[in-house]
């Protein structure tokens, strides 16, 4: 039995003519919050859309509670119990909040279970249940991406990958979200998330990853990470 849920080694990876990751590798232990932190353009949503399924590596693999799943495609790995909630929060706007969480529960024929997700979801983000039956493109960001998580909780994953989940939102929304992450992991659910947001995510997570260009180029537990001259000079201004 392996200690990992998630294990990547030496991924590469990139979109047509185009190599962004350049051997990443990181480890997520169950139950831990995983933080992959870096600039815009480092290559952390490139890292999210290849673990998912979404994206093919040139080489390197993924292994999901010691089983390799490198290539495997993003529907089979939401079976397997990884689920990505995308950077942009990608909801259907004309649909309802409800019917966006049902959509997130795809693999699940029983409806008792669908209710039973909806209270649980319900019960972490009360405000989704207030907003049941409105138009998703007319709540407001912070909701948005509350039920862009929710979503992805419908699928009761065991490992969530959540893109950026700050952008776009007011300074007093990033930390009421990030705190929703905390939640999570309080029912079992393992979190990887990438922020560039990199105080805020490190204040949540036990493990940091720093990604430059493709590449770690820095790793440790959060609070060292925090405490380090190099990360309060590059990337909080200090
Ligand atoms: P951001 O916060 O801006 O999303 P990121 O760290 O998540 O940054 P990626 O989105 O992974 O970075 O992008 C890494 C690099 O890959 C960038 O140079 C970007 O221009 C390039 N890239 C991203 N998507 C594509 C695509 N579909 N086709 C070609 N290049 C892409």
């Amino acid at each position: 039995m392996t200690d990992f849920a998630l294990e990547v080694r030496d991924l590469y990876a990139g979109y047509e003519g185009v190599p962004v990751l350049h051997g990443i590798s990181f480890e997520v232990k169950e139950g831990e919050i995983v933080a992959i932190v870096g600039a815009n353009g480092a290559g952390k949503t490139t890292t999210l859309r290849t673990v998912s399924g979404l994206l093919r590596p040139k080489s390197g693999f993924v292994k999901f509670y010691g089983e390799d799943v490198t290539g495997l495609p993003a529907h089979v790995m939401v079976r397997k119990g990884l689920t990505y909630v995308p950077e942009g929060r990608r909801i259907f706007g004309k649909l309802s909040a409800k019917e966006n969480l049902e959509l997130g529960a795809f693999k699940e024929e029983s409806r008792e279970v669908i209710e039973q997700r909806l209270e649980w979801v319900y019960s972490l983000f009360p405000i989704l249940k207030e907003r049941i039956n409105q138009k998703a493109e007319t709540m407001s960001g912070g909701e948005q991406q509350m039920l862009a998580i929710a979503r992805g909780l419908m699928s009761a994953p065991k490992v969530i990958l959540l893109d950026e989940l700050s952008l776009g939102l007011q300074p007093s929304l990033v930390e009421k979200v990030l705190q929703i992450v905390t939640e999570i992991r309080r029912y079992g659910v393992t979190v990887l998330l990438v922020e560039q947001r990199v105080l805020e995510a490190l204040e949540i997570a036990d493990k940091g990853y720093v990604i430059q260009s493709g590449r770690v180029v820095m790793s440790g537990p959060s609070k060292d990470l925090l405490e380090s001259e190099e990360i309060k000079r590059a990337y909080l201004g200090m």
